[in-house]
């Protein structure tokens, strides 16, 4: 009877949990709330936390699924939206998969999605060489207006159907994306033959397109890098920090999320779980990049987030001890390291906890004497808000005495 009891109190507390925390989540898609590569981070006070990849490929440009796969892996992935980018410019498939309209992908994708909770965004690669390079533009209403409509003699000439195409300036490319309301982040600004090292530097276009308000935002994650120099370019040109998987193969074998790996995600900080909600809070900047275990953010999205992720579920002494036993939840997909910038010491570990994913942690904190409220003070090791600069978060509780 008693473990009967303390069952359905665990049951219970269970399905406050995950319909609180996570309470836009839809159910159903191939997996439940439950598996664990689902993505998932906690609302914040003020906003819905929504887990966006907006840019991804298939065969319509030079990914090698079909836009049907794209979708299923983002149901099993647990994100709540996704844009298919095909680049407009770059077509190696173009004979095998002729497709004049290029909405196509995004109405296969959308087609199969019908019935899901996954919202679909419509979204397209401008592709030029260096120093235009790369950008993504989403919220579109039609990618056709975004690509000069040239019809090739032969389609498997991918370097002649680049070259034609790419005669379209690239401005006249982003404004077209701007008339239709899109945004439109810089892609992997740190690729190409511009930056042999790696380290970007913004080029006019950017900056003045930037100055224009006809690019809102960057990518500092793109699969498998970061860039510092791509979020101090963030930070001066006032663009919105985004994170993408630019997956072509399988997320499975790029990622392998069923070994704890995940692609990088754009964290929207939204207030309702809409395309149009998602949209303001990406103009709005409201975001926060999740890659690898790093949480990439300016102060105030971060700070939202922070304040939802990590809480001081207990802080008691026990017995005649004056040592506090502090316990802290993480209810994020990431590990945290917390840097003890209090004066107080610990009693099991050195300045640098770790606090697991989706567990309780407990720290033996030195207080010196009994305290009725404490306050905790750190660094997040692994949540930047500037690059080289750490997150801060304190943690305050009242104490309590225990046998
Ligand atoms: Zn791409």
């Amino acid at each position: 009877m008693k473990f009967a009891a303390r069952f359905l109190v665990f049951v219970l507390m269970s399905a406050f949990v995950s319909f609180s925390a996570y309470s836009h989540r839809p159910a159903g898609g191939p997996d439940t709330e439950n598996d664990n590569r689902q993505i998932r981070f906690p609302d914040t006070k003020n906003y819905l936390t929504l887990s966006l990849d907006p840019h991804t490929h298939s065969s319509f440009s030079d990914g090698h699924v079909w836009p049907t796969i794209r979708v299923s892996e983002a149901l099993y992935d647990g994100l709540d939206a996704m844009a298919i980018t095909e680049h407009l410019e770059y077509q190696p498939h173009l004979a095998d998969v002729p497709h004049p309209d290029r909405n196509r992908a995004f109405d296969i994708a959308a087609q199969s999605n019908e019935g899901n909770d996954l919202i679909l965004i419509p979204g397209s690669e401008i592709t030029r060489r260096g120093p235009v390079g790369h950008i993504n533009a989403i919220f579109i209403s039609d990618a056709n207006k975004l690509v000069n409509n040239y019809v090739p003699d032969d389609p498997s000439d991918v370097l002649d159907y680049y070259e034609t195409v790419t005669k379209w300036p690239a401005q006249a490319a982003v404004d077209a994306a701007n008339d239709q309301g899109a945004f439109l982040f810089w892609n992997h600004a740190w690729w190409g033959s511009d930056f042999p090292n790696n380290i970007v530097v913004a080029p006019e276009f950017h900056i003045k397109n930037a100055k224009d308000k006809n690019i809102h935002g960057i990518e500092i994650a793109n699969g498998d890098f970061y860039s510092e120099e791509a979020f101090q370019i963030a930070l001066d040109l006032d663009l919105t920090l985004i994170g993408v998987s630019d997956i072509h193969d399988l997320i499975d074998w790029d990622y392998k999320p069923h070994e704890g790996g995940h692609r990088p995600v754009t964290l929207v900080l939204a207030e309702e779980r809409t395309m149009a909600s998602m949209r303001e809070a990406l103009f709005a900047g409201r975001t926060v990049v999740w890659f690898k275990n790093l949480l990439i953010a300016r102060e105030q999205p971060m700070n939202e987030l922070l304040g939802a992720s990590l809480k001081i579920t207990s802080a008691q002494y026990s017995g005649n001890s004056e040592v506090l036993e502090v316990a802290i939840e993480n209810t994020t997909d990431s590990d945290f390291y917390l840097k003890n910038t209090s004066d107080y010491t610990f009693g099991a570990s050195a300045d640098i906890v770790k606090i697991a994913r989706h567990d309780t942690t407990h720290i033996a904190v030195k207080t010196g004497k009994r305290l009725g409220k404490v306050k905790l003070e750190f660094e997040v090791l692994n949540a930047l808000v500037k690059p080289k600069e750490y997150a801060k978060i304190s943690l305050s509780t009242k104490t309590e005495v225990v046998d």
